[in-house]
């Protein structure tokens, strides 16, 4: 019930704005919603506070766009979310567990709204990994879409790593990865909500300007991937302000800069 209705919705978020093109690690642009300019790919196996609109705003915002194409309404800056029917489309059939669902619902349906960012569109497919430099398959990819004058954000969840996985062994197979400092499941969601964060605090700015920049701003003290790119060192923090922990003053000044869109430095 609602299907049909809801992948209408899909669809209509999807407006095709270029060719057919491969997002780099393995990410293909095969249907007619992932073909936007991929600004950046956030390709890490992965796994807060801001105002930026009040939610006024975005009631009014959402509420505004009523009728309007997809493409006008990114041109004039106007972004939904993504909701539950959404989410549940993606994993439709997948054999997801539960638990794991429930809690990408938390951050990436739920949470993102009144934190401060948007997650304009999830979906579930093989993430193959041809990144030579990355070892291992990505569980979460965050990637920008450049739509009309603006960057979108959308999740990629791996299906071949979801598919008939417990939550237990998702949070097992984390525990084990030790370049990063996600320790569960619900930590490497978080981390992706660090790296939705960063490209909604930009999503008018030079993005991939913004991600040559941090990847040579390495943080240290913190995590091997975060020591290697700055943008990861944000998404690793984003982890380290969930648990309340210390964070290293340099880490603070990154984080700082990136969210407030001051990252000229
Ligand atoms: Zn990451």
């Amino acid at each position: 019930m609602g299907k049909g209705a809801n992948h209408m919705v899909l669809e209509g978020q999807t407006v095709k704005i270029g060719e057919k093109f491969d997002l780099g690690d393995g990410v293909k642009a095969d249907t007619p919603g992932k073909s936007g300019v991929a600004g950046h790919d956030i390709n890490c196996r992965c796994f807060v506070t801001h105002d930026w609109l009040t939610a006024e705003e975005y009631a009014a915002a959402v509420k505004k766009q009523g009728d309007k194409t997809v493409d006008k309404s990114a041109e004039s800056g106007i972004i939904k979310n993504i909701d539950v029917d959404d989410l549940e489309l993606a994993v439709y059939g997948k054999d997801v567990d539960e638990k794991a669902v429930k809690i990408i619902k938390k951050y990436f349906v739920d949470n993102s709204l009144a934190d401060g960012y948007y997650i304009n569109n999830i979906s579930m497919k093989s993430i193959q990994n041809d990144n030579e430099k990355e070892k291992g398959r990505p569980l979460i990819q965050t990637i920008a879409n450049k739509r009309g004058n603006m960057y979108e954000t959308d999740i990629v969840l791996n299906e071949d790593i979801f598919k008939g996985r417990s939550i237990d062994s998702l949070n097992e197979m984390l525990k084990n990865y030790k370049n990063n400092i996600a320790q569960t499941f619900e930590e490497a969601v978080i981390h992706e909500v660090g790296h939705a964060k960063t490209i909604f605090s930009n999503r008018f700015r030079d993005i991939e300007a913004m991600y040559d920049k941090l990847e040579k701003m390495g943080v240290e003290g913190i995590s091997a991937i975060a020591l290697n790119d700055g943008a990861e060192a944000v998404a690793e923090i984003e982890i380290l302000i969930h648990r309340g922990s210390v964070i290293p003053k340099q880490a603070k000044e990154l984080y700082d800069k990136v969210m407030s869109g001051k990252l000229e430095t």
